[in-house]
């Protein structure tokens, strides 16, 4: 036999005899004469038998999915993720021309403005809210999806901000309850907005990609 197969048969593992043989059975009988031991003490002091079944209890609902404080949906910028604003959007332009206004009643808006600003937004915004809605309404029958600010024509946010496209906008639940936001920022995944940001402990903010990029 040449040298090379030698070594190789010296070096090959040896076969180590399994465990699973032979404890399985050891413990198996063990654990048998406790269950035998318990049954029939509890049958002497109840007179019932232990094994008959307790009342049966409902399974458990499924956790439901929530995002966390900060968390970004998908987790990368804004920017990236729905590009860039070109410029800000002015009343009375062709630009403005391009938002439409959501008429939706299942949605509170804030309105604080007072000019209805907040009810314009980019088609795609507007198709992912109204969305949004009904999965809000479902969740929490009896309440509504609540926009606090979408269209931003007074220059509150940074310069780069997609609210100025009516590309992004800041939700709550209308009846503003903080603990239920990682479960709107949930929905709003679902309702299929681009980019979605636990943004902070009052609101929610979503954004989507430009009309002409979808
Ligand atoms: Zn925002």
């Amino acid at each position: 036999m040449p040298s090379y197969i030698i070594r190789l048969l010296s070096l090959s593992p040896r076969r180590e005899k399994p465990m699973s043989d032979a404890l399985p059975k050891a413990l198996g009988k063990s654990e048998g004469v406790l269950t035998q031991a318990a049954l029939v003490n509890s049958e002497k002091v109840t007179g019932i038998p232990a094994a008959s079944p307790g009342p049966s209890m409902p399974a458990p609902e499924p956790e439901k999915k929530v995002l966390k404080l900060k968390e970004k949906v998908p987790n990368e910028s804004e920017k990236d993720v729905v590009g860039a604003i070109t410029a800000k959007i002015v009343r009375g332009t062709p630009e403005f021309d391009t938002l439409v206004e959501n008429t939706n009643e299942d949605i509170v808006f804030k309105d604080e403005e007072g000019t209805g600003a907040d009810k314009m937004m980019s088609k795609r915004m507007d198709e992912k809210m109204n969305e949004l809605a009904k999965l809000v309404k479902d969740e929490w029958p009896g309440k509504k999806l609540r926009v606090t600010e979408c269209w931003d024509e007074n220059g509150e946010h940074n310069d780069y901000s997609t609210h100025y496209e009516g590309r992004g906008a800041d939700l709550t639940v209308s009846d503003k309850d903080g603990k239920k936001l990682g479960r709107l920022g949930q929905l709003a995944v679902d309702a299929g907005f681009d980019w979605v940001f636990y943004e902070d402990n009052v609101h929610i903010h979503v954004a989507v990609k430009r009309d002409e990029d979808e």
